[in-house]
Parts: C-alpha cells; structure tokens; sequence
C-alpha cells in the first residue's frame, strides 16, 4: 500500500471507529474527568500532595522498571541483545516495549484500573508508556518509518467488557495516542470468548488464545503497535500479533504498561 493510500486507511479506520463510539467515548471522558475532580489531589501510592499527577514524581521515580530488556520480548537480557529464547524460536511480534517491571506497587495500580475502574489510572499508565517510548535510546522502528504506527488496544472477549464496562487497553490507547500523536483504531476483534488466562497454568495459555483474534479489516503494509496493560507469558499478545501479520501486517510491535519478570513465572 503506498503511503498516501495507507493514511487514507488509517484515517477510514480511526474516523469510523470515532463516529461509531463517539457518543460513548464523550460519556467516558466525562465520567473520567468527574472522577479526577472527585480525587483528592494525592499521590495514588503515598498520598503526598501532588497538583496534577496521579502518583507524585517521588513514587514515579522509585517504580520499578526493567534494565537491559530483550528488544523482542523485554524480559531481561544482558547489555540489552535479543534474548536466547527468541534467538530460538522468534514470537511474531518483533519488538516488545515495557514502561515497568509488573511488580509491587505497579501491579496495585494496574489491579485498581482494571478491577476497581479507577480509570483516571489509565492516564497514568498511558502516560508513562508515552515517557518510557520517548526515552528509547533507539527510536522505535514504528515511529521511525515513513508511515505512523497504529495504535491497536487489546480486545476483550465482548462478555468480558459488557461486564467490566470498559476494556483497560482501549483506554490506555486512547490517551496514549493523543500523547504521542499517533492513530488508534479497534483493528483487531476476539472470534471467541476464552477462559482468563489468569485461571490457566501457562503451559496452557498459549493454546487457550491461538485463533482468538482476527482483523477487522486488511492491514497490509501496517505498522501495528499492540497496546495493552500487562505483558504475562505473552501468549495473548503473540495470538494478537499472528491475526495482524495475517492480515498484512508489515510490523508488529507490543508496547505495555508492565511485563511480568520471570522470577514471578513458577
Ligand atoms: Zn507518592
Ligand atoms: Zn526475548
């Protein structure tokens, strides 16, 4: 797809996804707003004052982060090479980026999001995705192309967002595409509801999830940018970057809030 014609597509699918949801996008905004007003102008973690963020920069500083990531799939890897296990066999995505470690207190921040619909923490986890994305010594591919990259939430299976009322990813998307500019489009649906990959020991969530996305539409050519909260085994992530690659895509990254270290894997 040449450039032009790939912006128009990108415009299609950001446009129709915008009318399709506005209404409900505008309740959510407003709800948000509400509740940040509602919020006691604290620090989220240690209730010290702070004007205008959700965890002060003191608390922001201490969170734990991960050094010296595998670029494929940021799990620890020395000086920062690709690791041996995707050496081995390579994940169909071909770049991971992690804002944090999934570790005490990102993992209560990220739970009061996704359990206890403190959406106002989306803000602050896209918005530390945003810094962690910026700071990459090396630009990231996708934003280095002539193209911008699409910025794809996670799905949820529909009985799963009809329940919570929201789909954290989407949210996080949404404010991190606005952070960085970059367009944000539902690219991807689930083709069926699947058991949480929580409640599965991992050596079955890689078959829980095979086959559980597809595109919406054709993607070829794009740089799709998966987005979601927290990277586990990243076996849900993997089945999400099959369906795009499937559908065209020429580049599929994943960038999350958090990825679970390895030492958390037993
Ligand atoms: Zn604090
Ligand atoms: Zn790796």
């Amino acid at each position: 797809m040449s450039n032009p014609r790939r912006a128009t597509f990108y415009n299609a699918i950001a446009q129709g996804a915008a009318l399709a949801t506005r209404a409900a996008q505008t309740a959510r905004w407003q709800a948000r707003l509400q509740a940040r007003r509602l919020l006691p102008q604290s620090c989220a973690l240690c209730a010290a004052p702070t004007p205008d963020a959700l965890v002060c920069a003191a608390c922001a500083a201490a969170l734990p982060t991960l050094r010296d990531a595998c670029p494929r799939c940021a799990l620890p890897s020395t000086a920062g090479v690709p690791c041996g296990a995707c050496l081995a066999q390579p994940p169909p995505f071909d770049a991971t980026i992690a804002a944090h470690a999934y570790a005490f207190p990102v993992d209560r921040l990220l739970q009061a999001l996704k359990y206890n619909g403190r959406l106002a923490l989306a803000d602050w986890a896209a918005a530390a995705l945003a810094a962690r994305v910026r700071a990459g010594r090396v630009p990231p591919a996708a934003l280095a192309g002539s193209s911008p990259p699409l910025l794809v939430p996670l799905p949820l299976a529909p009985a799963r967002q009809r329940q919570r009322g929201f789909n954290q990813a989407q949210e996080i998307a949404r404010e991190l595409g606005r952070l960085l500019a970059l367009p944000v489009a539902p690219a991807l649906l689930r083709t069926r509801t699947t058991p949480p990959q929580a409640d599965l020991p991992w050596a079955e969530r890689v078959r829980n999830v095979r086959g559980a996305f597809a595109a919406r539409d054709r993607l070829d050519g794009a740089h799709v940018v998966l987005v979601d909260d927290v990277m586990t085994t990243g076996a849900t992530l993997a089945a999400a970057a099959t369906a795009a690659r499937a559908a065209g895509a020429a580049r599929v990254e994943c960038w999350v809030v958090a990825r679970t270290l390895p030492q958390a894997q037993s």
